[in-house]
């Protein structure tokens, strides 16, 4: 009887499909041949179309890999539960699946989201190696590990040190402003088990990150240092869903030239208000460069600048400027709500690529060697955006106006036409390319991200 890997993602797309690309790494590339069980939490509060297919999709391309689906809990009559309650309200469901699981097969470890970290009680109790998954980078870890520093270092919240600049060991300097949102103020839920999450990850048995060492090294290293064990195993980027059909989008792309197009998309919940898109137009009807822009329907609080329920039945003619579309459809396509990122920027036509600094765009963008232009719009993004600047160089910066946070056509114009056409974008895109080396070189033969995974499939192993 093989012995078992539990995989326990939070129901979101992103921190979804990250997991279960290690899922697959740990099927395709170890020889002791472990199964691997992934747990899924049922949700209404966080629905996305694609999440159902992309799971049919892997249960019919890897079939060793078993989904678990916890049953539906009943409704609370008071209240909608958050997020983080609703995955805390699961553990009866995730301690009676760890008990039927060992009943056939012995679980070598548990990994968990670092969202689900109110898992490590029960794994403690049926004694199963703990590990914490982290979809972020190195960057995005050190600044939660930070957190429980900083707490107990002043009694202000993070928004009111506003301006002040934080000393995070191996990032260049962040402004205590510039932390996730999620932490910006004390005494909230998200603050409370972020901070608890701070103070548990040193208890873990490891933490697992999808980065590599050649794109963080510093950061790396300094997590290193305050972890018991830290196993950098990415690039993991979604495989292609479906590679036989072609979307209008890949057709438009492939009939464009090399390198002159740029990409906007803002993750799987990014969204803008009319205001911000009516800007967005202009800018990039100014800039006279090629595009194509993902819109999703402006959400009724036009402060979000996220949503888990954007709806992909709109019209877009409404939503855009009038008369943009026809003035750029020879230079233009833009595709409602959502576009197969991974195979657009594998595209020879797409020159950079504006993003809101999700990690996973981040990767995908380093393994096809596309120069980014950072617009960070909620979670860690910030913080992203500012490693990509200052010090991975491989970003320019979006500006957003501090009054209304809107970025205006003239910042789209610029920015737009230094990252596809400047010398400061061409050495930009040079050193992307470099970086696409070395993200290849982190999985070939002795390569860091490689032996790392050989170190943590072989700790499973000794446990
Ligand atoms: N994505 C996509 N098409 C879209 C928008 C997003 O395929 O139009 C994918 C993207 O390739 C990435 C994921 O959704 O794999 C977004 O993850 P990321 O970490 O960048 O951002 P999040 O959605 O977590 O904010």
């Amino acid at each position: 009887m093989k012995d078992t890997i539990v995989l326990y993602p939070v129901p979101g797309l992103s921190h979804l499909v990250s997991m279960v690309e290690l899922g697959k790494l740990i099927i395709r590339h170890h020889s002791h041949g472990f199964s691997v069980t992934v747990l899924l939490i049922q949700t209404d509060s966080v629905s996305n179309p694609t999440v159902d297919s992309y799971i049919d999709h892997v249960s019919q391309t890897d079939p060793s890999i078993v989904f678990h689906r916890f049953p539906a809990l009943p409704k609370l009559e008071s209240s909608t539960p958050s997020f983080l309650q609703t995955i805390r309200r699961n553990n009866p469901n995730l301690l009676h699946t760890l008990q039927t699981i060992s009943n056939s097969s012995s679980i070598a470890a548990l990994v968990v989201d670092f969202f689900c970290y109110s898992a490590f009680p029960i794994a403690a109790d049926l004694n199963i190696p703990l590990y914490n998954y982290m979809p972020t980078g190195a960057s995005g870890l050190s600044v939660f590990l930070y957190l429980a520093k900083i707490h107990n270092q002043t009694d202000k919240s993070l928004r009111e040190l506003g301006n002040t600049n934080l000393d995070i060991p191996g990032l260049p300097i962040i402004r205590a402003a510039q932390m996730p949102e999620l932490v910006l103020d004390r005494n909230n839920e998200f603050y409370d088990a972020m901070l608890d999450l701070s103070n548990h990850l040193p208890k873990s048995r490891g933490i697992i990150s999808n980065t590599f060492e050649a794109l963080e090294p510093r950061v790396i290293e300094a997590v290193t240092q305050q972890m018991p064990a830290f196993f950098c195993i990415g690039p993991l980027v979604v495989e292609p869903i479906d590679k036989s059909t072609e979307s209008d989008c890949l057709k438009w792309l492939d009939a464009q030239p090399s390198r002159s197009v740029v990409f906007l998309s803002f993750g799987s919940r990014g969204v803008f208000p009319a205001k911000q898109i009516a800007e967005i137009a202009a800018g990039l009807e100014r800039s006279d460069q090629r595009f194509l822009w993902v819109v999703r329907s402006p959400p009724p609080d036009s402060d979000k600048r996220f949503s888990f329920s954007a709806t992909e039945d709109f019209d877009l003619d409404a939503v855009m400027p009038e008369g943009f579309l026809d003035r750029t459809r020879d230079r233009g396509l833009v595709v409602k709500s959502w576009a197969p990122q991974v195979e657009v920027l594998s595209r020879e036509s797409v020159g950079g690529f504006v993003t809101h600094c999700g990690w996973n765009s981040i990767l995908e963008a380093v393994c096809a060697g596309v120069p980014l232009l950072a617009w960070p719009l909620y979670a860690e993004q910030e913080v992203n955006k500012v490693v990509l600047v200052e010090e991975m160089k491989l970003a320019m910066p979006m500006e957003v106006a501090e009054e209304d946070g809107i970025v205006v056509a003239a910042e789209v114009e610029k920015r737009v036409r230094a990252l596809m056409d400047s010398e400061e974008g061409t050495e930009m895109r040079e050193r992307c390319r470099e970086m696409r080396k070395k993200a290849l070189a982190a999985w070939a033969e002795g390569g860091s991200s490689k032996t790392a995974f050989t170190n943590l499939a072989e700790s499973w192993e000794r446990r």
